[in-house]
């Protein structure tokens, strides 16, 4: 059961318990405000945002969680049936809409535009909780089109906290433990053949911004410094 009191907070040190419980506590929904977990593959971004929808669905708020590949999926149909307008009320209903794994997959520009239709449709009036193995200056090349990118991160930041977590495979961990595997190297670079998240930031591990309608001039100027900072490989 993916619960809150489930997650290992000491396994995870990049995550700050305070913020995770102040998140569970639901005020973010009430204001149509968004969440966005960025990190590698297993550092517990599924099991959080399982988590919080669970603590929002017993503050009372009504809470869909498709994966990204089925949201998409399910408006593309909706749009070659001439129903899209019914699908986005649809998605407009829930008070909070968690999108897990965006950016596992490049979204064609039509499939983008879609979701910017979803993303203008929710905008300060639902939640959203986004998980992705992308930071947000790969977004742009997520969703193909810059245009479209932009427009939707512009909605999506404007109310948000972005939590960066960094670190190994939990599920990797465990076989570490077992001498399954090798431990990554030491030092601070990622382990070859896998992603490490470095904050741009010394010292805090924690990412959490609030960004605000400038957000455009803050992407055009941080784009650089995130480049620098993460290390990710962009086809991850
Ligand atoms: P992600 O979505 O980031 O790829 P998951 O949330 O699917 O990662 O985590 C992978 C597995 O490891 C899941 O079974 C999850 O419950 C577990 N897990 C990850 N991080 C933690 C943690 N800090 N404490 C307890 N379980 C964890
Ligand atoms: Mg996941």
């Amino acid at each position: 059961m993916k619960e809150l009191a489930g997650f290992d907070f000491e396994a995870q040190p990049s995550i700050d318990p305070k913020q995770i419980r102040d998140l569970a506590a639901s005020h973010w929904i009430a204001n149509g405000g968004n969440v966005l977990l960025l990190g590698p593959p297993g550092v517990g971004k599924t099991h959080l945002s399982i988590a919080l929808g669970r603590e929002a669905i017993l503050a009372g708020y009504t809470v869909q969680f498709p994966a990204a590949t089925t949201l998409v999926a399910g408006l593309a149909k909706a749009h070659g049936e001439r129903r899209l307008g019914e699908k986005l009320l649809t998605l407009s209903k829930p008070k909070l809409l968690i999108v897990d794994e965006l950016g596992y997959l490049q979204l064609e520009p039509d499939a983008a535009h879609l979701f910017f239709q979803l993303v203008s449709r929710r905008y300060e009036t639902g939640a959203m909780l986004i998980t992705s193995n992308r930071s947000v200056a790969d977004w742009v090349t997520v969703f193909a089109d810059p245009v479209v990118a932009t427009a939707i991160l512009d909605r999506l930041l404007h109310h948000s906290d972005v939590l960066t977590i960094r670190g190994d495979s939990y599920r990797l961990r465990a076989k570490r433990k077992s001498g399954l595997i090798k431990p990554p190297p030491a030092g601070d670079g990622p382990p070859v053949g896998s992603a490490s998240l470095r904050p741009v930031t010394g010292g805090n591990n924690l990412q959490t911004r609030s960004y605000s309608r400038w957000w455009g001039q803050f992407f055009m100027t941080q784009r650089g410094r995130f480049r620098m900072a993460f290390d990710t490989p962009s086809n991850m």
